[in-house]
């Protein structure tokens, strides 16, 4: 039977609370969080801290992180996890994926904007993901947009008005970089997202996303990876070092051949070191 309850739960399923963009969170968490290694949940945990620092203290209203790490690390979907479990009534992503083709003047009225909303909800967390990007920071001679620059310079110091609080999650994939742009003081904490390093937390990912069919064949391709030479179980390798992103990029890779993915996934990962 359907009561009251149930029809009111369905409607606010329909309709994401004001403030919310429940889709673009979803989009970048796609392949949801895997608790491949104990650093994950630590980090969930440390922004989950934040949040309710946000949350519940008077005299911090404006708490901003950096999560950063090489590229592929999972910042973005650590980023957008801690936000969506907020349940803050305003979450929103910044993102350069969303502003494709905008000019500066755009860009910077859409952060702006953001920024501006925020200001209208007691409690609010907006992602700014991928600094590097959405400054458009070229390497080469170092150039990059400055009008954006100085508008993340703002709106990251500005204070909330009196009885709204804000909690600021950036993410960058190069750290050093925020230091020379004068970016890196405004961080209240900073959060390393590190690669995966261990034959253990790659196998806890294969098995998480089902590469193989049975325990045999997935111990039969961890024997083969270690053969390879990347170390094995716990042990930390420096031969060893990939993103998330990019391992469940190769596990899809490998699963479209079933009669070899053993041999698929280690090509795959030795083909990253050479
Ligand atoms: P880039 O440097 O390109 O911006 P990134 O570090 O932001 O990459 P993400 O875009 O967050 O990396 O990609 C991580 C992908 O891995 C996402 O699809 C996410 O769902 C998935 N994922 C699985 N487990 C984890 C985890 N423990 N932490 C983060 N992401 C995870
Ligand atoms: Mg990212």
């Amino acid at each position: 039977r359907v009561n009251r309850d149930d029809f009111m739960r369905a409607l606010e399923e329909v309709h994401p609370a004001f403030g919310v963009s429940e889709e673009e969170l979803q989009q970048v968490i796609q392949n949801g969080i895997i608790h491949y290694d104990g650093i994950v949940d630590e980090l969930l945990k440390s922004g989950l801290l934040f949040v309710e620092q946000v949350r519940s203290s008077t005299r911090t209203p404006l708490v901003s992180i950096l999560l950063h790490g090489p590229p592929g690390s999972g910042k973005t979907a650590l980023g957008a996890s801690i936000a969506q479990s907020s349940e803050y009534p305003f979450i929103k992503l910044i993102s350069p994926d969303n502003m494709v083709g905008f000019s500066e003047a755009q860009k910077v009225s859409a952060i702006t904007k953001v920024f501006t909303d925020s200001y209208k909800s007691p409690l609010s967390v907006v992602v700014v993901d991928d600094i590097e990007r959405l400054i458009d920071w070229t390497p080469m001679g170092a150039r990059f947009s400055n009008s954006v620059l100085q508008t993340l310079l703002v709106l990251f110091k500005r204070r909330p008005p009196k009885g709204r609080r804000l909690l600021i999650i950036a993410t960058s994939s190069l750290r050093p970089m925020l230091t020379d742009l004068g970016l890196s003081e405004t961080f209240d904490s900073e959060l390393r997202v590190p690669p995966i390093t261990s034959l253990r937390a790659l196998e806890h990912v294969v098995q998480e996303v089902e590469l193989f069919p049975s325990d045999q064949h997935r111990k039969r391709a961890m024997r083969m990876l270690e053969e390879a030479g990347f170390g094995g179980g716990d042990e930390f390798h420096p031969k060893l070092q990939i993103g998330v992103k990019k391992l469940l990029s190769i596990i899809e890779m490998a699963r479209q051949e079933p009669e070899n993915v053993a041999e698929r996934l280690t090509s795959a990962l030795l083909d990253l070191r050479s």
